[in-house]
């Protein structure tokens, strides 16, 4: 058994942000499913959002609200937009380079659904270098510990007080961590599905975790489906940005005409997608990146150009084939504007939370900084809680709940990640038929 004052459960932006911005006398222990750098923080290519000015606030509003079809939580809109010129100061802190002009301004890009060009980028792997740069400041930190290939299979619980959790390590022992606090950063849910840009190990296991202690849990049916991922035999879906089509790539139909406004919404434009291809027949439609001046398309998308030709296709001399494939999700663990989950003591951060911010759908590269503005809330949050703010369990009372935890009910590991799965699905289905019949 390990005892730590704070366990953050996931090594993506929002999980070490959280870390970064906790008080330094805390003791923090992440634990992470796979190696620290396997997060889908890693994999965000197109760019995170930042209100440039007061003049864009009413449209960047106006568009986060109009791609989620109004049903954001209003409040939870303001604070990630009123909040981002803060994270990205942080970022720059912490040695984060996103693109600037030659006078040393930050430059903006644009995607789909955004009716100005309001997103910091770092050629076409944003999200590693925010990632990166947040990991290596974790790892100079004194009081934080990363234990990577290590799996949170459950929370310790009573009377809705969570004082840790159970983990599956490297070695395949089962340990309990207590922790005053417990922070699920666990991400998407992507490996839920046959074609997916996620990681194949974010199973979204913070739901079914929630589900088994009844933490409350908010649009879990909500699930964002990227409409252009590269048309190829990889076991993850390769993502076409949709900043290439931000900057003016064309989709075409068999025929190579256009069917489609490219900047529609996402979900908008998923739909056309896939009508597309129901009426051609085929199995995808044709992205055309030529449009794209060459030199700006190798400066600015030098992993799509690469990636591509690795897998055959020259952007810069022929059409790509894409499809669309599970890309994010909007729902999750229930939380408020500090990140707090149902239960006491027990936070959510990041794509498995749900705090309204998205409402029904995604505005692109909004994703990056929702995870940094509400992960360092949360951290703001337990610097902040007073220890009386909660009838914390005594020694006694710990030991206690530590001992009704019966490692051996986790033993059978492959069983219980099964069961799990088809809990989160069958929860998500029950939501839908509920919301149909609604
Ligand atoms: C291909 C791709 C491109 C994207 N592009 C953009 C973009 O341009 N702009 C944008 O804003 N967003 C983008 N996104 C979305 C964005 O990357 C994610 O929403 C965001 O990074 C989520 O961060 P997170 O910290 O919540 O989760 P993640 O970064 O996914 O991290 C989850 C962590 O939890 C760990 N974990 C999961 N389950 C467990 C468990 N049971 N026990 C222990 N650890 C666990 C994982 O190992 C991982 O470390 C993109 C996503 C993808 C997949």
């Amino acid at each position: 058994m390990k005892k730590t004052d704070v366990v953050i459960v996931g090594s993506g932006c929002s999980g070490l942000y959280c870390a970064l911005q906790l008080p330094k006398e805390k003791q923090i222990l992440i634990v992470t499913k796979s190696q620290a750098e396997n997060s889908d923080s890693f994999l965000a290519q197109g760019g995170m959002c930042m209100l440039r000015d007061e003049e864009d606030y009413k449209s960047y509003f106006e568009d986060t609200m109009h791609a989620g079809h109004y049903e954001n939580d209003k409040k939870s809109v303001e604070i990630m937009i009123r909040s981002s010129q803060d994270v990205v100061k942080d970022l720059l802190d912490y040695g984060v380079r996103f693109q600037k002009d030659d006078a040393g301004n930050l430059m903006f890009t644009r995607e789909g659904a955004h009716s100005q060009k309001r997103i910091l980028f770092h050629e076409d792997v944003t999200g590693k270098e925010i990632t990166s740069n947040l990991l290596a400041r974790v790892r100079e930190l004194p009081n934080v510990t990363v234990i990577e290939n290590t799996t949170m299979l459950d929370i310790i619980s009573r009377d809705n007080i969570c004082s840790g959790i159970v983990v599956e390590k490297e070695n395949h022992e089962l340990e309990e961590i207590i922790a005053e606090v417990t922070v699920m950063a666990t991400g998407g849910i992507g490996g839920l599905y046959q074609h997916s840009t996620n990681f194949h190990h974010l199973t979204g296991d913070a739901l079914a975790i929630a589900l088994r202690h009844k933490v409350e849990l908010e649009n879990i049916n909500y699930i964002q489906i990227h409409p252009t991922t590269l048309y190829a035999d990889e076991s993850r879906s390769f993502l076409i940005s949709e900043s290439v089509r931000g900057e003016g790539a064309k989709l075409y139909d068999k025929q190579m005409n256009r069917f489609v406004d490219e900047l529609l919404p996402r979900d908008v434009l998923t739909d056309a997608i896939l009508k597309q291809m129901e009426k051609d027949g085929t199995d995808f439609v044709w992205e055309d990146l030529r449009t794209i001046p060459e030199d700006e398309l190798k400066a600015h998308f030098p992993n799509i150009v690469q990636h591509c030709l690795e897998m055959g296709f020259d952007v810069t001399k022929e059409c790509i084939p894409v499809v669309p494939a599970q890309h994010y999700f909007m729902g999750g663990v229930k939380v408020d504007y500090n990140s707090k989950t149902s239960m006491e003591q027990l936070y959510a951060v990041g794509e498995t939370a749900c705090n309204g911010v998205h409402g029904k759908n995604r505005l692109a590269s909004n994703s990056l900084l929702e995870s940094l503005v509400f992960a360092k809330r949360a951290a703001k949050s337990i610097a902040a809680e007073k220890p009386a703010a909660v009838q914390l369990p005594t020694a006694k009372a710990l030991a206690e709940v530590c001992a009704t935890v019966n490692l051996q009910d986790y033993k059978d590991v492959e069983m219980l990640e099964k069961s799990y799965r088809k809990q989160v699905m069958e929860e998500i289905e029950r939501v839908n038929r509920e919301k149909e019949i609604g």
